[in-house]
């Protein structure tokens, strides 16, 4: 059975226009949400939907969570990663749960800092993108330039399958390759309104495209898929050009959920059970309740509400009653959810970030990592007597994935670690707000952590010589506490029978 579910995200680095594409594909799609709500906040956007009730009783936001649109039969799920200049482990674990990405580059700016970090993650799970050359509509770079940027930097083949005939204010239009149509400008504000003619090209641009036709190479499906080419698409997500062909894109090529590893296993779509598993937590922003949302992203099985399901953390089913299901526009499908959907599951803190859920408790769903953090901090309190209660609010940030946390064999601090500075500002003001802990960061003598694996013997002899830079993670697992990154090639090289890991998976 091929499923009609496309998964996917969107990265970009900030500004090179992902909420104003956003909320142009949930408008192609006839979602929910029109234009200007993605970022819009309050009233207006409440009540729509039996999930925004349950955000509303819960406090949680989970709107632009996941995004759902239809469109000719194609189910679209749009993942949100969080738009921050800065980077989380939220970011890096939301792509664990999509099937493809469409890449967003500043048309005057190429590829910036973020887009490459982001789209190395994708490489690692070798996720197909499809590159959308924003802002096509104000000067920009010479395409040429842009498309050879991506070939070089990102190591990628590239294949337009559009071109933008002149840019800025010689902007005539965009030229669809594949129906050799032209869309062009209309009206006093230049926007795509949905004409498209076949008329011939200006003569001066001729060469261009004949070059542009000729000199990349075609697209090739089984290239794509395999994440070593990337179609590119230019457009104008503000001006709406080029949007309805991303979509056509993403439902013809982008693939379907593909089968997720489970240790040796490949968990397919078509298996007859129930199985996901956790890439997000959420937590109340109403510091009162514990309540929380697990995002699961489903591999397989048809899940109907009410339906029990297995944590592997906790080994007892758990009836998900109220999952939140991204259908609010069609009655029909509000009930049940299909392999590459996301369903949000509320509970009080039982699920964790890389948990599976199954109906029969016989598959662990792998290569969800945890990322070795780049900012080591020690904890100091400013209260010693609640000592604690920071226990407890570091054990359950950890879990929802916001930090990790590490501590040390010897001395009382506790070491928090992070990917992006952003999180330990959240940190500090989560433990204030939501366990009235007061707390300050201090410098820490750690620059970076690797798990260690090894028999435990081995182990044994390690830590007793290495008590100084040992540290035990909130599931009591050993970890290195490195000084530098030559502390850690020096130990790697002078312990061959320990692995050394940069992430660590549940
Ligand atoms: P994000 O940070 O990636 O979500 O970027 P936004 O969607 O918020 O866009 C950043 C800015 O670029 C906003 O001022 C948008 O209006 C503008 N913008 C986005 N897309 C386009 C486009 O296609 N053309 C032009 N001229 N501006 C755009």
């Amino acid at each position: 059975m091929t499923s009609n579910r496309r998964t996917f995200a969107i990265i970009s680095h900030p500004d090179a226009g992902k909420t104003t594409l956003t909320e142009k594909l949930l408008l192609q799609g006839g979602a929910i949400h029109l234009a200007g709500e993605v970022k819009a906040r309050g009233q207006a956007r409440r009540a729509r939907s039996d999930w925004m009730k349950i955000e509303q009783q819960r406090g949680i936001s989970v709107t632009s969570s996941v995004m759902t649109f239809q469109k000719d039969g194609i189910v679209f799920n749009l993942l949100d990663t969080p738009g921050h200049e800065d980077f989380s482990e939220d970011t890096y674990r939301t792509l664990t749960a999509v099937d493809s990405a469409v890449m967003v580059i500043d048309a005057a700016k190429g590829i910036e800092p973020q887009t490459r970090k982001l789209f190395e993650v994708c490489r690692l799970r070798s996720v197909p993108i499809i590159t959308f050359v924003n802002k096509v509509d104000r000067e920009g770079r010479d395409p040429f330039e842009t498309l050879d940027e991506v070939a070089d930097m990102l190591a990628l083949d590239v294949s337009p399958q559009m071109w933008p005939i002149g840019m800025g204010g010689e902007f005539e239009g965009l030229l669809d390759f594949a129906t050799g149509t032209i869309g062009r400008p209309e009206g006093p504000s230049r926007e795509y309104l949905g004409t498209r003619d076949t008329a011939a090209i200006p003569e001066r641009f001729a060469d261009e495209i004949e070059l542009a036709r000729g000199g990349y190479p075609e697209f090739d499906l089984e290239a794509f898929r395999h994440g070593d080419l990337t179609p590119v698409y230019f457009g104008s997500a503000l001006k709406n050009f080029g949007v309805i062909e991303l979509i056509d894109a993403i439902s013809r090529y982008a693939p379907p959920p593909r089968p997720q590893p489970a240790g040796e296993e490949q968990i397919s779509p078509d298996r007859d059970e129930v199985t996901g598993f956790i890439f997000k937590v959420q937590a109340n922003m109403d510091p009162n309740h514990r309540d929380r949302i697990a995002f699961m992203r489903q591999v397989s099985g048809t899940f109907k509400r009410g339906m029990k399901l297995i944590p592997s953390g906790l080994g007892k089913p758990i009836a998900v009653h109220s999952p939140i299901l991204f259908f609010a526009q069609d009655r029909e499908l509000a009930d049940t959810a299909e392999a590459g959907d996301i369903i949000g599951i509320p509970n009080h803190g039982t699920l964790r970030v890389g948990d599976t859920l199954s109906e029969r408790n016989q598959v662990r769903f792998t290569g969800l990592p945890n990322f070795a953090p780049e900012i080591l901090r020690r904890v100091q309190l400013r209260d010693p007597t609640k000592t604690k209660q920071l226990r407890k609010a570091l054990d359950d940030l950890s879990e929802e994935g916001v930090i990790q946390v590490f501590y040390p064999d010897i001395g009382s601090a506790h070491i928090v670690g992070v990917v992006g500075q952003l999180q330990l500002e959240v940190l500090i003001s989560r433990l204030e707000a939501e366990y009235k802990v007061e707390a300050v960061l201090e410098p820490s003598p750690f620059a970076t952590a690797r798990w260690i694996k090894g028999d435990e013997k081995t182990l044994e002899e390690f830590a007793s010589f290495n008590r100084a830079n040992l540290a035990r993670d909130r599931d009591g697992d050993y970890v290195f506490m490195a000084k530098s990154p030559w502390d850690v090639s020096y130990q790697v090289e002078k312990n061959p029978q320990l692995t050394f890991s940069a992430t660590k998976e549940r």
